[in-house]
Order: structure tokens, then sequence, then C-alpha cells
């Protein structure tokens, strides 16, 4: 076994603090790396606080990994020792369900393993996630990454990036297409960055007028302050595809109004209580509700190798493991720009 250093939730309540524990010993098909950078995603806060109801706690969060490989088993093929190389939400899969076959692990039929609060396909090992000093993943599930990128900057791809990237992709976001992005924290940053990079007509639909300049910069077209009620009449019917990355309740039913006709509306934020939608919202238009969970492992490496081309990353605010705390506060209150990257160096 490997004892590794971390930062854990004890509870759910409580604040996370230093705490210690063992990774399995590597086999021939994993990766053990040195965890450089780990961002710092609204679903590590979810699910520290349990606010999903789904926690076991002592809890490692952590999910967009950035590592130095150091050992590889006999039989790994695509990693050295030296190389970068990333982890997101995914550690395994069923590997031979439907979804697996079509390269959706995390769709899994049988679940997924998740890189912390989880298990490993054993239902037995617990997964303990990147607020830690090494992490051990088997090589189908660790991603290439570019040293043209700053691996502080990279981590946030491997959540942020890909649960933004594969809705643009799927829907075939493009030359022309209107985006409205709705929240401008980590999703909602890398949303405006790939949709302006695809070549989309963006719009940043906030609640926080202090961040128009900084959406602009980020790549948006126009700005729609949502706290004042105008913008959804001036904006009705505008989006050919709305992404929502709001991580509280709030009106679907407003938003929706903003979808063209045989437009869509996909929710990424999953605030912790349901919230009501009249069917009135979108039978009129033609409307769909969708949704969209971070996306497959082949999905992740062709997001990873498009941002490396185009030297796009986050923008990150890096911060020592012992500033995690205050981190989630801020997060809560919106006060990131655009996403905190923890440097492991200084666990
Ligand atoms: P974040 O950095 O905290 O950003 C969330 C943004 O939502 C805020 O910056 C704010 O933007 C807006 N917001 C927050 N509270 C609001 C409220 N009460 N009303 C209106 N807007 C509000 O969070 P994140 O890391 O991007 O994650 C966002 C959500 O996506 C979380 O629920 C997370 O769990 C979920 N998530 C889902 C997936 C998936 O696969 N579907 C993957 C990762 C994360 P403005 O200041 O611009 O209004
Ligand atoms: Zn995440
Ligand atoms: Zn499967």
């Amino acid at each position: 076994m490997i004892p590794v250093k971390a930062y854990a939730a004890p509870a759910a309540k409580a604040p996370l603090a230093p705490w210690t524990f063992e990774r399995r010993d590597p086999g021939p098909r994993d990766v053990v790396m040195d965890v450089l950078f780990c961002g710092v995603c609204h679903s590590d806060i979810h699910q520290a606080r349990d606010e999903w109801g789904n926690a076991t706690f002592p809890m490692v969060p952590g999910h967009e990994i950035i590592g130095r490989v150091t050992r590889v088993g006999a039989q790994v093929k695509g990693f050295k020792p030296g190389d970068l190389a990333g982890v997101g939400c995914l550690v395994d899969s069923c590997r031979t369900c439907a979804s697996c076959r079509k390269d959706l692990q995390q769709f899994c039929q049988q679940g997924p393993a998740w890189s912390y609060n989880s298990t490993e396909m054993d239902r037995r090992t617990p997964t303990y996630g990147g607020y830690s000093k090494q992490y051990v993943c088997d090589e189908a599930f660790v991603l290439r990454v570019s040293p043209a990128l700053d691996p502080s900057a990279a981590a946030p791809l491997l959540c942020a990036g890909i649960t933004t990237w594969s809705p643009l992709r799927h829907w075939k976001v493009g030359k022309g297409t209107r985006v409205g992005v709705v929240g401008l924290g980590g999703l909602g940053h890398m949303a405006v960055k790939l949709a302006a990079a695809l070549g989309a007509e963006v719009t940043m639909l906030s609640t926080s007028r202090a961040k128009e300049a900084d959406a602009k910069r980020l790549g948006a077209h126009e700005f729609g302050l949502t706290s004042d009620k105008a913008t959804f009449k001036r904006l009705a019917g505008r989006f050919d595809l709305i992404v929502d990355t709001i991580s509280a309740p709030h009106d679907y039913n407003a938003y929706l109004g903003m979808v063209a006709v045989d437009g869509t509306m996909v929710i990424l934020g999953v605030p912790p209580a349901p919230t009501p939608v009249h069917a009135f919202s979108f039978i009129g238009g033609r409307k769909s509700l969708a949704g969209s969970l971070i996306g497959g492992i082949a999905e992740t490496q062709e997001m990873l190798d498009f941002c490396a081309e185009r030297r796009l990353a986050a923008d990150v605010e890096v911060i020592r493991m012992d500033q995690i705390n205050e981190a989630y506060e801020r997060m809560m209150k919106g006060d990131v720009r655009y996403r905190f990257s923890i440097d492991l160096a200084t666990l």
C-alpha cells in the first residue's frame, strides 16, 4: 500500500483538515503519479457538505487532477515516468455495457467508479480524490496532457473543460450558433472560451454586473444581466443552445424563455433541491430541456488536444492546500476568477 498525505472532510458539516490514508498497490495496468495541481469544482463543495445525500466520510475531494507520472505497471503502454497526466471524474467502468462500448463511460450502466466519494469497480475499495499527494489509476482512464499548457491552468479542463465541451459538441455548436452561457464560474468561463473557440456567437448570462468586462475578455460577444427582469424580455427566443451552470436553485422556466424555436437548454449545474418546470415553458417553440454529465474518456482527450493546440486553459487563482476552506466560502459567494487550483507542493 502507498501512504498518501491529503486533505479530507471528516464529516458533512466539518471543515477540511489534513489526513493520511493508503492507496492500493499499483497493478500491471496502473499509472502512479505525483499530483501537481488539483482544481476546485463546485461539485467538491456539494459532496463534502453532503448536499446530494450520497456522501461517505472521510472524503478526499478533487477530480481535476494533473500529475507527473512516477511509475507505471508492466503492461502500461501510453505513459512513462516524467510524463504529465490527467485524471478527471472517472477512474473505471464496466467496459462492456452499451454505454462503455460507445465511449460514454460516464453513463456506464453498472455505474462507473468515480475518482472520489465512490469505490473501485470491486465496490469495496474506497476512492479518494486529488486533494492528495499521489494518485493511482488504470491507464485506460488516464489522460495525456500537453506540456504546452500550464499545469495549474490545465487541471480544471479535467472537469469544467470536458463538462462544457461535451454538450457544445453534442449539440453541434459552431460558426453562427447562438449560445447563452448561464453563470460565470468555473464551468461558465470554460463554456464561454470553448464556445467562442468553436466559432459560436456567445452571450454571457450572469447575476454579476461586475463580471461583464471579464466575460467579454473570455470571448463573450454580449452580456445579459439576469438580476434584471428586462434582460429576459430583450433576449426572448434568442438562443439555439443555453448552457446552464448555476449551482443554486433558480427558475428554469425564465431561462427557457430565452431559447429559440427548436433550441435546447442543457442543465449542467446540480442544485441540491429539485426545481419545478411548467410544460408551457417548452411546448411552445418545441424546445428541449436536456442534461449532460461530464464526458467520456476519448472525448476528454479530444478536448485536451483541442485546448493544447490553441493554448486554451482555465483562468486560475492558485492556492495553498491550507486555503481550501476559505476557497469554498469564496465560491459560495461567487467570488472566484474563475477556478481555484490547489498547488499540491504546499501539502
Ligand atoms: P462555481 O464556480 O461556483 O460557479 C457557479 C456560478 O453560478 C457562479 O459563479 C454564479 O455565476 C452562478 N450562481 C451561483 N449561485 C447562484 C444563484 N443563487 N443564482 C444565480 N446564479 C448563481 O461552480 P462550478 O464549479 O462552475 O459548478 C457549477 C455547477 O455545475 C455545480 O452545481 C456543480 O456541481 C455542477 N457540475 C456539474 C457537472 C456535470 O457533469 N453536469 C460537472 C461539474 C460541475 P454569476 O456570478 O455569473 O451569476
Ligand atoms: Zn467537477
Ligand atoms: Zn459500462
